[in-house]
């Protein structure tokens, strides 16, 4: 099967799985999902599932990914803000729907390359850091939206704090032991609510700049 087969096929299935935004599938469409990868896995680029990346991290899944974009509610005036940039997959699906993406990585290593990806792609809305994402950006809120790719046992008070009135934040909780979902976070004029969308399992969010030799 060649590759644009694949990948019609993956639109296809994203499609019957509830992804109606012609947006969403067309920015899916046009990202090259195998330059996300190491040259092992880029045979699977296109196959709906999570796969390995450097740093012991993984890519998510096509579906999650999606998912995730869809319940942003994304217009081209907003400005999100991404916790765990990883390989870039997710910020560049971004990329075209919003205003700026705003990513921060704890590797620099993913970081750097993901940069160089961002660059190659010619995504020039895109602002990386490496840092903390528990923190969030402080100087650059509020943030219309927040996408946080990394498992946390709660929202992180500083993200809550950095969702402008009116926004929306898409994060992993830790349900259980051995459970998470995904939840969406909105914030009016009287607080944050929450509502769960999804069970999902992603890689934990972690305290601090990772140390890389
Ligand atoms: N969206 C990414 C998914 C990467 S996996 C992709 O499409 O490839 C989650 C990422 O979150 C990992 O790269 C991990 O290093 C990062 N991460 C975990 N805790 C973090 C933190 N506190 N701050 C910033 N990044 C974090």
């Amino acid at each position: 099967m060649t590759e644009d087969y694949r990948k019609i096929e993956l639109i296809m299935s994203l499609r019957n799985q509830g992804i109606r935004d012609q947006r969403i599938l067309e920015a899916i469409e046009r990202t090259p999902r195998e330059m996300f990868l190491g040259p092992s896995f880029q045979p699977m680029a296109y196959a709906d599932q999570a796969l390995p990346i450097a740093c012991g991290q993984t890519i998510s899944q096509p579906y999650v990914v999606a998912f995730m974009t869809d319940r942003l509610k994304l217009n081209d005036r907003c400005k999100v803000l991404e916790i765990g940039t990883g390989s870039g997959y997710q910020t560049a699906i971004l990329s075209p729907l919003c205003r700026r993406v705003y990513t921060i990585e704890r590797y620099r290593t993913l970081a750097k390359e993901a940069g160089e990806r961002f660059k190659a792609l010619g995504l020039s809305n895109v602002t990386q850091m490496v840092g903390d994402g528990h923190k969030g950006w402080p100087k650059l809120a509020p943030f219309d939206r927040i996408i946080v790719t990394a498992a946390a046992a709660e929202v992180p008070q500083a993200l809550g704090d950095q969702l402008a009135v009116g926004g929306i934040m898409i994060i992993p909780l830790q349900s259980g032991p051995m459970s998470q979902e995904l939840v969406r976070i909105t914030r009016d004029e009287r607080g944050l609510a929450h509502e769960r969308l999804l069970p999902v399992r992603f890689v934990p969010l972690v305290e601090g700049i990772a140390r890389e030799s």
